[in-house]
């Protein structure tokens, strides 16, 4: 409440890693309604170059990347502005992140593909607003280390984190008792796993509340999405495995819950609409007037809780195991999702071999408890290789 009389600042100076992404379109509505506060320094996306160019048309950053190789040698250079300069590849973007000017990166690549990034930016001691829950699901020990050593700042973008973190203001981790992840159920909840067994793609993209992209909809619907979130909030707050709880919450209105040891609980609500948290995270602390929807509070009558089915969607548990033994495990549990989801979004695995899959290859890798980034890098390569070898096998078994 002391900044009213602060005297104004320079707009902050933003890159967006996975600009063409959902995450990344929401950023450039919030920026495009805050323009005295963030400018766009740079953008980056993997092979979407068209919609790449017209963003720089209309933020004129100084820099775009494409990591595609194919799309970098056949993009249009003349859509550009002139004052934009085309770059390639993994150095382009340590480059981009890490320049002088630059304030924040906004990290929004999905996937393990996320960490170069995220970890060249930390690196450089920037603020970065972390949507790319993947980079600390695989390396979290190393991630949280790198931005202590750096002096940079992580600030969540996920909705629920964001929450927690919002709550969590103002207050130091011995007043916390635990943390409550809420969950929508995704387009599943309710249902039995005989009922699972022969749903489609097109069922499972179906999110009854949330507009995202097709990696995160599909983990929202087996709730891994949950149990990689559980393993981001841990690091992201210092929580112990026991401090960390899931609860069912389809309306989508309130994002988490903080439980303080006095007893008192403080939650975040609003609208499902990622602007929000991806202001906040640019922002914080402070609140501006931007684009996000606001809660209709006349017609806001019920909001509605129940526990998670852990039997029918056992994924949650496989969140709670890496939590508890860490070492490689978020690294190989990641890679064997994102794998199994490519499966089937692409028509070779049934929706519930997508945790099947995950828990097989989890249990059979050959762990270590403090892994190097590159002995990461390694279990994750060799999760993907298992997922597909998994899944052949399947296809080679006779049917029941
Ligand atoms: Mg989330």
């Amino acid at each position: 409440l002391n900044r009213v009389n602060d005297p104004p600042r320079k707009p902050l100076r933003v890159v967006v890693l996975g600009s063409t992404g959902s995450i990344g379109v929401n950023t450039l509505d919030v920026v495009a309604h805050l323009p005295d506060r963030l400018q766009i320094a740079a953008l980056c996306a993997h092979a979407s170059w068209e919609t790449l160019f017209a963003q720089a048309r209309q933020f004129s950053p100084r820099y775009v990347v494409l990591t595609d190789a194919t799309a970098f040698e056949q993009c249009d250079r003349s859509q550009l502005p002139p004052c934009t300069q085309l770059l390639f590849g993994p150095d382009a973007v340590a480059k981009i992140v890490s320049e002088p000017d630059v304030d924040a990166v906004v990290s929004a690549i999905v996937g393990a593909a996320g960490l170069t990034g995220t970890w060249a930016a930390l690196e450089a001691g920037k603020l970065v607003a972390l949507a790319n829950k993947e980079t600390l699901v695989v390396a979290g020990s190393l991630v949280v280390e790198l931005a202590r050593k750096h002096n940079a700042r992580i600030v969540p973008v996920d909705s629920e984190h964001s929450a927690i973190f919002q709550a969590l203001t103002g207050h130091g981790a011995h007043e916390v008792e635990r943390i409550v992840l809420t969950a929508s159920g995704g387009p599943f909840r309710g249902r039995t796993r005989s009922q699972l067994e022969a749903v489609t793609v097109d069922e499972a993209l179906r999110h009854p509340t949330w507009r995202m992209g097709p990696k995160i909809t599909v983990d929202s619907a087996t709730l891994m999405n949950k149990a990689l979130e559980v393993i981001e909030a841990k690091y992201l707050f210092a929580l112990s495995l026991e401090q960390i709880d899931v609860i069912l919450h389809p309306d989508s209105i309130v994002h988490s819950f903080v439980e303080f040891v006095d007893g008192s609980v403080l939650a975040q609500l609003s609208p499902p609409d990622m602007r929000l948290p991806i202001q906040y995270a640019l922002l914080y602390p402070e609140r501006v007037s931007g684009p996000t929807k606001r809660l209709q509070w006349r017609e806001l009558c019920s909001l509605h809780f129940e526990q998670p089915d852990r039997e029918t969607f056992p994924a949650l548990n496989l969140g709670f195991e890496v939590l508890r033994r860490g070492g490689t495990c978020g690294a190989v549990l990641n890679a064997a999702n994102e794998r199994a989801v490519e499966l089937f979004l692409c028509g070779e695995l049934r929706f519930l071999d997508i945790t099947r899959a995950c828990a097989d290859v989890l249990a059979s890798h050959d762990y270590l408890v403090n892994p190097s980034l590159d002995e990461l890098w390694a279990s994750d390569r060799w999760a993907r290789q298992e997922v597909s070898r998994w899944t052949r096998l399947q296809h080679r078994s006779p049917t029941p």
